[in-house]
C-alpha cells in the first residue's frame, strides 16, 4: 500500500483521486531486436549465421505468434523496435503497426548506449526517431527502451530534449511509474589505488526529469531464463516455463496484495516468447492476471499517459543529499 506520506504534494491529488479503487495497469514491452541484437558485436567481429537466424525467426515466426496471442486476448502491446529491424523486416513490422500496437524506440542496431559517445548516442536517437516516425505515418514514438538496458548519464537528458514521453530502462522501482531522475547526480566509484579519503563521498541528490519511467525489471524478462546462449552463464535458457511463470506470478500476487494501484510491465522478445512452450506460458499468465478485479491491459505508452495525466499515482524517487 502506498502511504500518502510517500507521495509529494504534486502527487497527493492523484492519490486522493484513486484511493479505494484497485487499479492495475498491465502491459507487454516486446523487444523486437530481430537480427540487430546479434549483429551488434560491438567491435565489428563476425557473427555466427545460426545466431542471426534466431533473429530472423523472431522477426517472422515469433512476431506472427505474438500477434495471434494478443489478438486472441484483445491486448494492445508495445513493440520496441530497433530502426534496423523496421528497415530490414518492413512487412512484419507493418503487421504490428496495422494491428494497432505501439511501436517504440530501441536503438538503431541494438547498440549499447553505455558504450557510445554522447554524440553517437544523439546520432542513433535522431535516426531512430526519424525511421519510426516515417514508418508510423509521421507519428513520433512516445517511448524508448535501451538495448540490453545498458544506459548512460546522457540518455534521459537526450530523451527529454527529443520530447520522448517515457523510458523503460531503469530500475528505481519495480511496480510504480515515476519521473526518471535526470542522472545529474554524482557518485564516486571506489578506487583502492587511491586513498580512502578520495572516495568516501555520498551520492548527490536525485533530481526528476520530465521523462516518465515505466521501470524495467530483469525478473520480468524472458531472455535470461529462456534463451540459451552457449558459454554465457547469464543466459542459461533451459528453464521450465512453469518455473518462470511462477516467478512472475508471485511478483504479481505480492503487488496485488500490497498496493492499491500498481503497474506490471513485462519484457519479452519474439525470438524467445515465440517458442511454443513460452506462448503457452503467456496464455496462462494473461488468463491468470485477467482474473483479477481492476486489471487493465494497455501499451506502456498508455500507462505512461495514465501517470502523466494524474490517473495513476506512481511514486517519487528520492535519494542522495545536497553536497
Ligand atoms: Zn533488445
Amino acid at each position: 500500500m502506498i502511504h500518502p506520506s510517500q507521495v509529494t504534494s504534486q502527487h497527493s491529488q492523484r492519490f486522493i483521486d484513486t484511493m479505494g479503487k484497485k487499479r492495475v495497469l498491465v502491459g507487454y514491452g516486446i523487444d523486437v531486436d530481430a537480427v540487430a541484437n546479434w549483429i551488434n558485436t560491438c567491435d565489428g567481429s563476425k557473427q555466427n549465421p545460426t545466431n542471426v537466424s534466431r533473429g530472423i525467426y523472431g522477426a517472422t515466426v515469433g512476431i506472427d505468434r505474438l500477434l495471434n496471442l494478443y489478438s486472441k486476448y484483445n491486448i494492445k502491446a508495445t513493440f520496441f523496435t530497433p530502426a534496423h529491424s523496421i528497415e530490414s523486416f518492413p512487412t512484419q513490422l507493418a503487421k504490428v503497426r496495422d494491428a494497432g500496437h505501439e511501436i517504440g524506440l530501441h536503438g538503431y542496431t541494438h547498440e549499447y548506449v553505455s558504450q557510445l559517445s554522447a554524440k553517437d548516442q544523439q546520432t542513433v536517437l535522431d535516426r531512430s526517431i526519424d525511421v519510426l516516425s516515417r514508418f508510423c505515418g509521421g507519428k513520433r514514438p512516445l517511448g524508448y527502451t535501451a538495448p540490453s538496458w545498458s544506459t548512460s548519464k546522457e540518455l534521459i537528458p537526450q530523451l527529454e530534449a527529443a520530447g520522448i514521453v517515457y523510458d523503460h530502462s531503469f530500475m528505481h522501482h519495480d511496480l510504480q511509474p515515476y519521473f526518471a531522475p535526470d542522472n545529474s547526480q554524482s557518485w564516486v566509484e571506489t578506487n583502492m589505488a587511491e586513498s580512502a579519503e578520495a572516495w568516501m563521498t555520498p551520492m548527490s541528490a536525485l533530481k526528476p526529469s520530465k521523462v516518465v519511467e515505466i521501470p524495467a525489471n530483469w525478473h520480468l524478462d524472458d531472455w535470461p531464463p529462456l534463451q540459451p546462449i552457449p558459454g554465457r552463464a547469464g543466459a542459461q535458457g533451459f528453464v521450465d516455463a512453469h518455473v518462470v511463470e511462477k516467478l512472475w506470478m508471485e511478483q504479481f500476487d505480492f503487488a496485488y496484495r500490497e498496493y492499491e494501484t500498481f503497474i506490471f510491465p513485462m519484457s519479452i522478445h519474439p525470438q524467445v516468447s515465440g517458442k511454443p512452450q513460452v506462448i503457452l506460458m503467456h496464455e496462462r499468465i494473461i488468463e491468470y492476471i485477467s482474473g483479477h478485479e481492476g486489471v487493465e491491459w494497455m501499451t506502456l505508452g498508455d500507462i505512461a499517459k495514465e501517470f502523466l495525466e494524474g490517473r495513476m499515482p506512481g511514486v517519487e524517487v528520492q535519494g542522495g543529499v545536497d553536497l
